[in-house]
């Protein structure tokens, strides 16, 4: 802990001596001095750039020229777009998402940079305005929030969706849930007034007269949760370089994912430049892979010399797990020269494919080099299937590695009212393989734990970690929000495997 508090504060001059000319006018003079006095040494040889040492930096450019490439002869690779719709936040401006200075006047429940904002936000804002007024403001709706315990606080917000949606006579866009979900309200008493301030380091988080400070713990990932929304908004998504070399020996993850990302991209421009939304992004589409590999290292003692992996992915989610999949050959393929054929194999019940022919959906690209050799990665789906099912059917092949990534196990509301766990716990023990679990806070992995050894007997490979590969990208917390504000998908690791 203590290397990685003195490297922080060697380095937030030096990062942000590396975006200098761009950001130059949100640096002050001091800081500009201090740059220029540091540009002779402040290069950076050893140590690694965390997210928040990204936070001001200009967004990044691709490291490459995206001309034709010669190794790659024309091939049917399906580029899926999801843009990012979107996203609510009380005191970021409803139009630009810049921070607010003006709230609704009628309403107060969302806000302005601006009043020009303001002017050219209403005609969109008046219709659900009205309702909003009469059911949360004037309606009285919100004065009863800092009483209600966290439980019924939460039941409370989704009550008051369905009572705008019926006065509404329409269903509500996830944006405009957002605005009844994450209040503007106190974040200490979640005492309501349209003249709230708000923390001026992250610019997020407001506090009544009686409140103020007191969310230190979060502020600096409420700065980057601010600052990637703000660059989601303007740049829709990003597609991050994904660092690309070919180890001759078998790569041992260090336990730090700036760690790695530092090693891998031997520091390049493009990596020392990256601003914190592609750098978020960037962990958030390899925090599967990396979980993944991370674990097959702890629990699978021949994961240098396998030729042949198979992994089974349950519960998968289409957007989260089983796009980005060109980033396994370079986590697994190019970092593991033993390893000729990955096999990827997802399952679940809430698996639903896009209309788009599968074997677009499964096909990865693959560089020159391992092609040439026949090095491949083979993708299969099984969508809207159990596992339990799928174990029983002829396409099942026994895994190396089984993941789970934030299933949340210990939920015993189900699929479609049907608690199906216990049969999918007890048929992934059953194989006696490692099981990767992930889980987005520190407080759900125990509970998953208990739930699996409340099934099943279970030995336990690795105690619940705090994962290093989780991804860096925040988002909101909605179910256990009175603890922790913001999540983080694979946050905390532990595997697991089923007792003969
Ligand atoms: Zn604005
Ligand atoms: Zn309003
Ligand atoms: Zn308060
Ligand atoms: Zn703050
Ligand atoms: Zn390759």
């Amino acid at each position: 802990m203590g290397r990685r508090k003195r490297n922080l504060k060697k380095l937030s001059s030096a990062s942000q001596k590396i975006g200098e000319n761009k950001i130059s006018e949100e640096l002050n003079s001091d800081e500009k001095e201090e740059t220029k006095q540091k540009e002779e040494n402040s290069f950076i040889l050893e140590d690694t750039i965390d997210v928040y040492q990204r936070v001001r930096l200009p967004l990044v450019h691709s490291m490459y020229d995206r001309s034709p490439d010669d190794s790659d002869e024309e091939e049917d690779i399906v580029v899926l777009n999801f843009s990012p719709r979107f996203v609510f936040v009380s005191n970021l401006c409803l139009i630009c998402m810049e921070r607010s200075e003006e709230a609704c006047e009628s309403c107060g429940l969302v806000s302005y940079c601006s009043i020009q904002h303001k002017k050219q936000g209403w005609p969109k804002h008046r219709e659900l305005c009205k309702v909003l007024t009469e059911v949360c403001t004037n309606g009285g709706g919100f004065s009863f929030l800092p009483d209600l315990t966290a439980d019924d606080y939460r039941i409370y917000r989704l009550k008051l969706i369905e009572i705008v949606e019926h006065r509404l006579g329409r269903l509500l866009d996830p944006w405009e849930k957002e605005i009844l979900l994450y209040p503007r309200i106190c974040c200490s008493c979640r005492y309501f007034s349209k003249t709230l301030r708000y923390c001026p380091a992250c610019g997020i988080e407001l506090f009544c007269e009686n409140h103020d400070d007191k969310h230190e713990e979060w502020c600096r990932d409420f700065q980057v949760f601010r600052r990637v929304l703000f660059m989601q908004h303007r740049n829709g998504n990003v597609d991050p370089e994904i660092p690309d070399t070919f180890q001759t020996t078998p790569l041992y993850l260090p336990n730090n994912f700036d760690l790695l990302m530092t090693q891998l991209y031997s520091r390049s421009t493009y990596y020392c430049n990256m601003d914190c939304y592609t750098y978020c992004s960037l962990s958030h589409i390899s925090t599967i892979p990396l979980t993944t590999l991370y674990s097959m290292q702890i629990s699978c003692q021949d994961w240098k010399t396998i030729d042949t992996f198979v992994i089974h992915v349950i519960g998968a989610e289409f957007q989260f797990e089983c796009i980005n999949l060109h980033v396994w050959e370079k986590f697994f393929l190019h970092l593991l020269p033993n390893l000729k054929h990955l096999r990827l194999m997802f399952i679940g019940p809430e698996l639903r494919l896009p209309a788009v022919p599968l074997d677009l959906l499964t096909a990865v690209k693959i560089c020159s080099a391992c092609k040439s050799i026949n090095r491949r990665v083979n993708v299969s789906f099984y969508p809207e299937k159990f596992y339990h099912n799928f174990c029983h059917s002829k396409q099942f092949i026994k895994p190396h590695l089984i993941c789970l990534f934030n299933p949340g196990l210990y939920r015993e509301t189900g699929f479609e009212g049907k608690d199906t766990w216990p049969e999918t716990i007890k048929e992934f023990c059953k194989i006696k393989v490692p099981v990767c679990v992930t889980s987005y806070t520190k407080h759900e992995i125990p509970r998953e734990m208990t739930r699996i050894k409340s099934i099943i007997d279970v030995e336990t490979i690795l105690e619940p970690e705090r994962n290093p590969f989780a991804s860096i990208k925040p988002d909101r917390n909605f179910v256990s929000d009175d603890t922790v504000p913001l999540i983080y998908k694979n946050y905390y690791l532990a595997i697991i495997r089923g007792k003969s």
